[in-house]
């Protein structure tokens, strides 16, 4: 008899089979209290499970008490932090709780983060904050629905501790997180096998991420050319990735090397903030003091984690190969960008070089407006008409959400929205709004809104405006 549903999965040991250079065994922590806050059930058929028939129990059992899964394994990587290099790194709060085949076909990690202490937790309480899982889950479900690759959130279950935060009223309360995602395997988990001096270890792991998560590389014969194609592949995920953070108006915070995965997959939500106000240089982490980690600076910055990662290549394949490659990042990243802003304004098969105007218009717009950048888009969303066809004069026409400065700032942006219109087809003019519903959630999460959600928790224990927020966005 299982112990519960979750020791049903099809669990493959793809990490572990590695070897011991890559990880260590660890132990969960057990905790006084389990109480579980949030379950994303979407998840649960990818895993093969019907959500009518796992328990809250159920979760409980696997993702608060751990039961019946083993080993668990704190992964082993280094990073660039803010652009040092600290080999004092790896998994010190979470470890790798399994890796399952999904119904698709594709191996998945189950990471979790609060799980306790493991070698690498260098004086921290290898503990999350319930504040710091709550800011996590909202983060990857939105982040989700705005189109960027990103971790999920499977379960976040409250431990009932007393945590003490030096960014955080203290004290505060404690949880543990469970996310899902394609690897967990880092730019810095290859910085560190180039820190050990390992070209060995190097190949085995670059061989395994093939395997593993670009396997159509396998047709590739010749291992220069196979592991080029890698890096290509690469850098062409990273930008798109780069690209919907910025179209989603979405400042990672903390983008070191360590937070990279290898899969192009955005994970790790720290001190992360959507924008409000549409400004390149704001920064989420007040420890950011000079803005490397800025909104509009994370295309570079993605460049900068990039070429790090040629060091440790450069054993198993040419440095020349990759700063080619590497050059192909502004050109895709801008592409994909792009692409998403058009669709958040309402075009979806509109080629990129006939909107590129619309979106430099929005951006100017929105850089100088005081509506805020998600609001934007969710009044565009509700306030489209078809008879904005008819002239410039409809558009936002008596809009509730657009200031009457707004209203003058917008007018070039009206001119060539509606020339568009005027240019499409019927077709194109009548899939414009399902593409805003889609591309546009109702839910914005700024600060003010996240701390608003957080308070009712902190001081009432309600869950009601969280509960109500995950489930706007899917609406
Ligand atoms: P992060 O900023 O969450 O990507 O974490 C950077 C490094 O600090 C990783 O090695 C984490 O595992 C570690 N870390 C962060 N918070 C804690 C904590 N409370 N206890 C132990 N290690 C931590
Ligand atoms: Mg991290």
């Amino acid at each position: 008899m299982p112990l519960h549903a979750f020791q049903t999965l099809a669990y493959e040991p793809a990490f572990l089979s590695l070897g011991a250079e890559y990880w260590d065994e660890v132990q969960a922590a057990s905790f006084p209290e389990h109480w579980l806050r949030f379950r994303n059930d979407d998840l649960l058929p990818l895993m093969g499970l019907n959500p009518a028939s796992v328990t809250n129990s159920d979760f409980i059992a696997a993702f608060g008490q751990f039961q019946g899964r083993e080993p668990l394994l704190a992964m082993r990587y280094h990073g660039y932090q803010f652009g040092e290099y600290n080999p004092r790194l790896g998994d010190g709060r979470g470890f790798l709780y399994g890796q399952f085949r999904g119904v698709d076909g594709y191996l998945y990690d189950l990471g979790t983060k609060g799980s306790g202490t493991t070698p690498y937790s260098r004086g921290g309480d290898g503990r999350l904050t319930l504040k710091g899982g709550v800011r996590e889950v909202l983060a990857s479900e939105l982040l989700h629905r705005l189109g960027v690759p990103t971790f999920r959130s499977l379960s976040l279950i409250e431990t009932g501790e007393s945590l003490w935060r030096g960014d955080e009223p203290s004290p505060t309360r404690s949880s543990v997180l469970v996310r899902l995602g394609r690897s967990h395997i880092r730019f810095g988990t290859f910085e560190r096998l180039h820190y050990l001096k390992r070209p060995d270890l190097i190949r085995q792991l670059l061989d395994h991420v093939i395997d593993y998560y670009y396997p159509h590389l396998g047709e590739i014969s010749d291992p220069k050319e196979r592991y080029g194609q890698f890096y290509r592949e690469l850098v062409a995920a990273t930008a798109d990735l780069a690209a919907t953070w910025l179209a989603a108006g979405f400042c990672h915070g903390v983008l070191n090397t360590d937070n990279m995965a290898i899969t192009g997959e955005s994970f790790d939500y720290g001190p992360y903030r959507f924008l409000e106000r549409y400004d390149l240089g704001f920064t989420a982490a007040y420890f950011d003091y000079y803005g490397r980690y800025a909104y509009g600076n994370q295309p570079a910055i993605c460049v900068w984690n990039l070429e790090k990662l040629q060091a440790p290549l450069s054993f198993v394949m040419p440095l020349e190969a990759m700063q080619a490659a590497l050059q192909s990042f502004g050109d895709r990243c801008r592409h994909t960008y792009l692409k998403q802003m058009l669709r958040r304004l309402g075009w979806q098969t509109l080629p990129v070089e006939r909107g590129s105007l619309l979106v430099e218009q929005t951006q100017e717009f929105l850089s100088r407006s005081t509506i805020s950048y998600p609001q934007f888009f969710v009044s565009l969303r509700q306030e489209f008409s078809a008879q904005w066809v008819v002239d410039a004069g409809h558009i936002f026409r008596e809009s509730p959400t657009l200031s009457s400065a707004d209203q003058t700032l917008l007018g070039p942006w009206k001119a060539t929205y509606v020339q568009l219109l005027q240019e499409a087809t019927p077709e194109e003019r009548n899939a414009i709004p399902a593409t805003l519903a889609a591309a546009n959630p109702l839910v914005i999460l700024t600060q003010p809104r996240i701390e608003t959600i957080w308070q009712a928790i902190d001081t009432e224990n309600d869950w009601a405006l969280f509960n109500a927020t995950l489930a706007a966005m899917k609406a």
